[in-house]
């Protein structure tokens, strides 16, 4: 089959890259072939359409035009797939095939693209590999921030850490697909030869990256599974980044990630707390409203969010780092002015993490650089503002900030104040900053004005009044004539195209003016490129300091939205210690109180694994259980990420787990049933907490028949109480179960709580108040009348709750309700009503005796009777 050579151009091209969408360049368009122009269309939106090439083929088509690509990548990325970009790199010429180079592959963990980028968020790419021992290498990078990672994992971990991470690809070893395709994982897949996870190539890899004779330093030597998929991230981030070496100045350096340092929050506590994510998102666009995260994001720039859900994703264990972060909070709290001061500098701080990181890995424009110079401007405001601070970790910031001074005036004094995104085109430096571009410049300058005086000399030259000097793309500069005058064109003028009522001609000293011009251009251009590479160049040289600088940035971003957080919202700081007790004096949830329109009623809280382990918690439905469940799991996470917390006091013996089992959740796409799920979730807390963790139980046991789910909520708090391992966590069960509290009587550390109300005839009013004790009635119907059930149905559901409480089998019979009247009942009954109110209208009671009166009755109830068996009292 015979392809024209373009076709045969982009299938040598395509070959190398199989598993991408290959966007190939003719002309304006970047253009899709076959499979590819199907996602595309699909994906995108685009028409296909198909084109002959040669005889053969009729070849499936979509295109985009050049300047939407940012546009389309981010769908196309976004969608999980991989794009090559393939530009002409050569002018285009006649009669020939231009040539062709990929210059970019995008995947979703590796864009550099600001329009790919998800601000609020960092973009992980995660290798894994496996070793015979099912333990995992873990290793993860952030391009666009310079973070990289590594460590080891057991299996059971390793989702947990997956979730936790959301990475946007994740990179495994061609082997292990079959593993990982049985994980489930639900990202993007990226398969890579085992030979790049092999330990000796990771570790040669890393070392030469580093410029180290050993990996000793950074303190991964003990972790040859996390090396070997650190060594995997870094060939495959070259490799996309075009197989350059020393194009991630940026990743200086990889840590161990330590899991253990952190709080535990596993993905279903994280999504029933709705720490980042509400479980019910108000609309398909706004997600965040009413997360923890909402709440206590004040943050002014993009590093600082992002570290922000960090922190709260991963609370701390060390209870000195967690003071550190207190002390700070309360200096910006009791410190007006330190705070407005620096709300007021953070603001002017844009993306910095990100523009370092495309400095580093030569992407940046000169936009960039001027964005990073107007940021890396606010490091001596910073620093002169922290200078009398008093808090460690303030006075740490202080210590690190760095003197930006020579970059931003190298900046300034080469970049002009609102460069072109184009790098080629010119208008990039500024004068002054270079002699010899100056010098070229003026040349321009000069032909140009030449040019300008030619149009007055060649009109007294040819005594033509409206000859005009003018310039186009194709042409380049000509003289334009008007039909009426071309009597008079001198003879050297020579012609070169005809317009609708004009010609238009060159001369050779226009010509040779003009190539001065262009001439010139083109040099200029050129050399503005280099002066900028150069420029780019050495800036990259302090991108490690301009990313510590950020990182400070963050932290003060960070600390002072805790800080303004707490103010508005009236927190206090609580104690952390490591004892065994979680006291909170009038707790409040710190979502919800900023969602309701009435005011929030606080609760205490008093956990101590000495008595007070468990506590089971009754009270009607609607009654605030579960809202209390989640504000001291809430508090107790603000608390350790180094936040204020809204209660009156709060002491806090440090946690370090948290297990939530909450309402039904179906997973019927991996066919598990609500029931099961509930009991996969209540096996997986029991397996693994620990005496300092925290367990929310909001039901246990309610997806299955009552006795069955009563005796397994029974077993699972006699589980908790005592068992053969000795572990004891703290536990708040909420539960439907009345006879569940008498479990009081058996355990000690077992103690009972209910949320009060109060009864007003059959209704209820929520007290929103927990007091010591069980409740004694679940008000379940109470409840439902206020949802609004149907008058019948409440009627109907108190008088089967009577049978039931006799111990009365209940059968349908033994309850049914009255003889249902049908419609001729109905009205017959009517009738005599009507006949006895006429017979009642009629009599005078001012006539009738008492004893005419009882007559009477009688009277009428016998016509009463009567006309029940004919239709009516006569
Ligand atoms: P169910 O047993 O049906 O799950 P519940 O006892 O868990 O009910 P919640 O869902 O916690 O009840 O609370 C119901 C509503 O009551 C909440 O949506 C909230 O609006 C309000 N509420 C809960 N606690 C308080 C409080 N302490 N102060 C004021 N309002 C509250």
């Amino acid at each position: 089959m015979s392809l024209t050579p373009l076709l045969e151009q982009y299938h040598r091209i395509k070959q190398k890259y199989q598993d991408t969408i290959l966007l190939f360049q003719v002309g304006d368009f970047y253009e899709m072939f076959y499979d590819d122009a199907k996602i595309g269309a699909k994906v995108l939106g685009l028409t296909l359409t198909a084109r002959s090439h040669g005889k053969y083929n009729r070849v499936p088509l979509a295109g985009i035009p050049l300047k939407s690509l940012d546009t389309y990548l981010s769908r196309l990325v976004g969608a999980g797939f991989k794009v090559a970009i393939c530009e002409q790199t050569e002018a285009p010429g006649l009669a020939k095939l231009i040539k062709r180079n990929v210059i970019e592959v995008i995947t979703p963990g590796t864009a550099m693209r600001p329009a790919l980028l998800e601000e609020n968020k960092n973009q992980y790419l995660l290798a894994i590999t496996e070793n015979k021992n099912s333990i995992f290498g873990f290793a993860f990078c952030d391009i666009s921030t310079g973070e990289f990672y590594l460590t080891e994992l057991a299996e059971n971990n390793l989702l947990e850490e997956i979730q936790k991470l959301d990475p946007k690809e994740i990179i495994i070893p061609q082997s292990k697909v079959t593993v990982f395709d049985n994980l489930r994982l639900g990202r993007v897949l990226t398969r890579l030869d085992d030979y790049y996870f092999s330990y000796d190539f990771a570790y040669e890899k890393l070392k030469n990256h580093f410029g180290v004779a050993n990996l000793a330093g950074f303190g991964v030597e003990s972790f040859p599974l996390g090396i070997a998929a650190a060594g995997a991230i870094l060939y495959y981030l070259e490799e996309t980044m075009g197989g350059q070496k020393n194009t991630l100045p940026h990743i200086q350096k990889i840590s161990v990630y330590c899991a253990t340092d952190y709080l535990l929050i596993d993905q279903t506590t994280r999504k029933n707390l709705e720490l980042t994510e509400r479980l019910n998102p108000i609309s398909s666009t706004d997600t965040k409203t009413g997360t923890l995260l909402s709440i206590l994001a004040k943050t002014k720039t993009p590093v600082g969010t992002r570290l922000l859900r960090k922190w709260l994703l991963r609370p701390l264990l060390d209870i000195p780092k967690i003071r550190e972060r207190q002390q700070a909070v309360e200096e910006l709290m009791n410190n007006s002015y330190l705070a407005k001061e620096l709300d007021t500098i953070l603001a002017t701080i844009g993306d910095i993490e990100r523009i370092a990181s495309r400095v580093g890995c030569e992407r940046a424009n000169a936009r960039d650089l001027i964005a990073l110079k107007n940021f890396l401007k606010a490091a001596p405001k910073l620093k002169n503002l922290l200078a009398d601070t008093t808090s460690e970790l303030l006075k740490e910031c202080y210590n690190r900030i760095f003197d930006f001074t020579p970059i931003v005036t190298r900046i300034e004094n080469t970049l002009v104040f609102e460069p072109p995104l184009s790098l080629t085109e010119g208008g990039l430096i500024r004068t002054g900053c270079s002699p010899e571009l100056d010098e070229i410049r003026q040349m321009c300058h000069n032909a140009k004005n030449y040019i300008q005086t030619l149009q007055e000399k060649e009109r007294k030259a040819t005594g033509i009044p409206n000859l005009r000097v003018n310039y186009n793309s194709v042409f380049g500069y000509y003289i334009e004539v008007t039909k009426s005058y071309l009597h008079l064109v001198p003879k050297h003028y020579l012609r070169k195209q005809t317009v609708a009522n004009a010609e238009r001609f060159i001369t050779p000293e226009l010509k040779e003016y003009e190539a001065k011009v262009l001439n010139a251009e083109a040099r200029s251009q050129t050399l503005e490129y280099e002066i900028f590479i150069e420029l780019r160049r050495e800036v990259a040289r302090s991108v490690l300091k301009i990313l510590e600088f950020s990182g400070i940035v963050a932290q003060l971003d960070v600390l002072l939205s805790l800080a303004l957080v707490a103010k508005e919202n009236n927190y206090v700081k609580p104690e952390i210690n490591d004892g065994n007790e979680i006291i909170i004096k009038d707790s409040r949830h710190p979502v919800v109180e900023r969602l309701l329109t009435e005011p929030f009623i606080t609760n205490d809280v008093f956990l101590s694994n000495d008595d007070h382990q468990i506590l089971l918690i009754t009270g009607p439905n609607m009654a605030g259980k579960s809202t209390y469940l989640r504000q001291v799991a809430l508090i107790v996470i603000m608390a350790q990420m180094g936040s204020f917390v809204p209660a009156r006091q709060a002491k806090i013996g440090i946690v370090d787990k948290i297990f939530t089992r909450i309402g039904a959740s179906d997973d019927l796409a991996r066919g598990v049933s609500t029931f099961l799920a509930e009991m996969n979730e209540t096996a997986y807390i029991l397996n693994n907490a620990t005496t300092r963790s925290l367990i929310i139980l909001d039901e246990v046991g309610r997806g299955t028949a009552t006795y069955d789910g009563l005796a397994i909520a029974w077993a699972v708090v006699e589980y908790l109480h005592t068992n053969s391992s000795g572990v004891y966590p703290k536990t708040l069960f909420a539960t439907h179960y009345h006879e569940l509290t008498d479990i009081t009587n058996f355990l000690p550390r077992v103690k009972n709580y209910n949320f009060a109300v109060k009864e007003s005839g059959d209704s209820i009013i929520f007290l929103r108040k927990l007091v010591a004790g069980k409740s004694d009635k679940s008000y379940g119907i109470a409840v439902a009348k206020l949802a609004g059930l149907p008058k019948a149905v409440i009627e109907r559901a108190k008088a089967v709750l009577r049978e039931f409480e006799k111990g009365e089998k209940i059968s349908v019979q033994s309850i049914a309700p009255e003889k249902i009247t049908t419609t001729s009942e109905q009205n017959q009954t009517n009738k005599i009503a009507e006949n006895l109110i006429e017979e009642l209208a009629k009599i005078d009671l001012n006539q009738i005796t008492p004893l005419m009166a009882l007559n009477i009755l009688a009277e009428l109830k016998q016509k009463i009777q009567d006309s029940k068996g004919e239709g009516s009292i006569q």
